[in-house]
Order: structure tokens, then sequence, then C-alpha cells
């Protein structure tokens, strides 16, 4: 029996980036003691104030279909969140409930895609996003943003590929490179879709990890609301990765269509995890902040390691729960380095290749384990570095 070609082709003919951390499941299932710097994946868990609230809820009967677009009560606490955090009137018809950003990124452009339309995103990138895009019937097109502008995209390398184009996908804060976005570089990222027709699909899920800068959603830019759609998720900013909660943000019309979407596959959210999410969101920010600190602790941590040596360069990381390292005094690429670090080390981290072209020669690190493990890691890690610098 044949299976579709779409499905075939989900990786574009090549891999889905994820090989070492696989390749990690493997060490792991024969007992072998692998530091996991791969996923952002906290290593607290979710906290058991929000499992005490799923729990009560699920005993409490919510447990049968819940609303498709969502609850009532959580679209209208999203609605409320993203009002009050953008300055962008929003109401529960802009507010759509997906079993996670995941989810939300192929809804967002699904809505937006015919099959075959060229879909823009910026590389590096987090490593589902072409495949994402593929799913959704386009055709994946990498604009690549430099390390010598910090990881900022260029307007100028945006519009040279956005004739034809049907929308364009950015992330701030940045997995992997741990760019925030700056005011002048939304402004001109908005510029570029204005021109050129673009939809504008924000990925926002390290909105509330920010360490240098602030969080500029493009839907606050004038004139880019109608536009823009935005994904975020409760997974990074409450530490509720395996819960997939997350929600799309957009214009009425948008939401109404991908309702029906949602019908049409996932049915829905489970109604106790969407309680549990409308009382995460209503512990107000210092959840938040309690969840990202470890990561800022750990970026110090990180800054003051790789400043005692000059083999490995890190990437400034503005926000997000990874940092970047330029491997490239080793004259090994990033597939190299993480391939001899997890074999002969047991340390597992991300390629920078998984991240696209513009990650090569780099690697990504996890902030996700305890200070002490991430400290005795780094140090091996660049010991390893500096052995190869003949
Ligand atoms: N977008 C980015 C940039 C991510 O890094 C991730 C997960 O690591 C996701 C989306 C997916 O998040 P979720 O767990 O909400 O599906």
């Amino acid at each position: 029996m044949q299976l579709s070609d779409r499905i075939q082709s989900l990786n574009g003919g090549g891999s889905n980036g994820w090989e070492i951390y696989e390749r990690a499941q493997v060490l792991i299932r024969e007992g072998k003691a692998v530091t996991m710097l791969t996923v952002g994946d906290h290593d607290i868990g979710t906290s058991p104030e929000i499992l005490d609230e799923m729990y009560r809820a699920a005993k409490a009967g919510k447990t049968g279909y819940a609303a498709i677009p969502g609850t009532y009560e959580l679209r209208q606490t999203v609605a409320k969140r993203v009002e009050a955090t953008s300055g962008v009137a929003t109401g529960i018809d802009n507010v759509l409930i997906v079993p996670g950003g995941q989810a939300g990124l192929f809804a967002a452009h699904f809505a937006v895609i015919n099959p075959g339309d060229r879909a823009l995103h910026i590389d590096p990138y987090y490593a589902t996003y072409p495949g994402t895009l593929r799913a959704a019937g386009a055709v994946p097109v990498a604009v690549p943003a430099h390390a010598e502008n910090g990881f900022q995209p260029l307007a100028s390398d945006i519009a040279a590929q956005a004739p034809g184009a049907k929308s364009l996908l950015i992330n701030s804060p940045n997995n992997p490179t741990g760019a925030v976005y700056s005011q002048s570089t939304m402004e001109a990222i908005a510029g570029v879709c204005q021109d050129h027709d673009l939809w504008l699909i924000s990925d926002e899920v390290y909105e509330f990890q920010i360490w240098e800068g602030n969080h500029i959603t493009p839907r606050a830019l004038p004139e880019m609301a109608a536009r823009t759609i935005v994904v975020n998720s409760l997974s990074k900013s409450h530490a509720m990765t395996g819960s997939r909660i997350g929600w799309v943000v957009a214009d009425a019309p948008v939401i109404a269509e991908l309702t029906e979407l949602v019908t049409n596959t996932t049915y829905g959210v489970t109604g106790y995890i969407q309680q549990a999410a409308i009382f995460a969101l209503n512990q107000g920010e210092s959840v938040e902040a309690a969840v990202a600190e470890p990561f800022r602790r750990r970026r110090g941590l990180m800054q003051k390691l790789i400043a005692e040596q000059n083999v490995a360069r890190l990437v400034p990381a503005q926000g997000a729960m990874y940092v970047m390292l330029d491997i490239r005094a080793t004259g090994l690429s990033g597939k190299e380095f993480a391939n001899q670090l997890i074999e002969e080390h047991l340390i597992a981290v991300m390629p920078g290749e998984s991240f696209g072209a513009a990650a090569a020669g780099h690697i990504r690190i996890a902030l996700t384990v305890e200070d002490s493990k991430l400290e005795d890691a780094t140090r091996r890690l660049l010991a390893f570095a500096t052995s190869h610098m003949g």
C-alpha cells in the first residue's frame, strides 16, 4: 500500500532534526546516564497547584467533550490577558484554544495557505517549522537571519523572498538563538508584510522569558491586527509542556474558519486541562516569572563558564530557555560535535543544523537541568571542544 506523497515529504527528503534526542532516548533505555540538554522541557515539572486543579476539575466531571473552540471561560481569560499585555482589543471571538503551540502553528498556516503556496520563515528556526508548513500544504522558504546582526532578521532579506509568498512565520523570543526582536526589527517586518500582502504568523511561546529587551507583538503595530495570527501556549510559561494547551489569536473570521478545522481534526482540548489553564493564567505573572527564573540564572551561569575559555563562543541570548554556542573553532560541524559529544561523553545537545543552515557550526544547549549538573556538563563539553583545537 502506498502512503501519501504529503506524509512522506514532511521532512523535505531530509531528517526531522531530532536524531540526537532519539539517540539519547535509546542510551537512556540501555541504562546510560545521559545529561539531556536537548528539548525545552523544564526540570521543575508542572506545579502541584495546577495539577491539583486539573484533578479537581476532572473529578468534578470535566471529562466529557469540551466546547470545540475552547471553553467560554478559557477563551475569555486568554482574551483578557492578550488585551492587557498587547493593548489590542481582543474578545473571545479572537481566540481559539488548541492542543499546544505546535497545533496552533499548523492551524495558522492551514488557515492561510493554499496547496503549493510559498510560506516564509526565519532561519534559524524551531526544528518543526519546515515540516509543519509542509503539512499545511506550503512550500517552506527559509529567510536567513545573520549572527553578525544578532540574529535579528533584515527587511531586505525578507523582501527578497516575499514576491509571490503568502505568509511569514516569526518567533521572538527566538528558539534557538535567544534573539528578542527589537521595535525596529518588528516594524521592518510589519512593513514588508504590508508591502507584499503577507500574513504574519507570530510564534510567541517564549513571551515571558525575556532577559534583555521587551516583547513586542506585531499584532499591536499599526495596521497589523488583521493580517497577524499569534500562536502561544502554556507549555513554556507555566511548565505545562505535556498538557498540550495553547491558543491562536486572530481576526474573528479567521477564528471562525479555524473552529471548523478543529471540529474536523482534534475536536477540542480536554476539559480538565482547559480548567487548569484558567487556574494557571489567573495566578498572575509572578508564576510565569518563577518558572522563567531558573533559565535566567542558568543563562548567567553559562555566560560565566563560557567566558573562562575561548574555543566556544556564546551567542548572546536575550530570551528563551536555551543558549547557542558557536563551535566553529573546533573544525567540527554542529552535527559532528553533537554526535561525538553524546557517544563519548553522554551529553545530549542539539546540533545547530537541526535549526537550519543559518545555525550551522553551532550547538544549542537547553538550560533544563539543575545548575550543578549544567555546570558539570558544560565544563566537560568545553574540555571536549578544546581537545579538538589540536
Ligand atoms: N514554538 C517554538 C518556538 C517552540 O520552541 C516550541 C517548543 O519547543 C513550540 C512552538 C511548541 O510548543 P508547544 O509545546 O506549545 O506545542
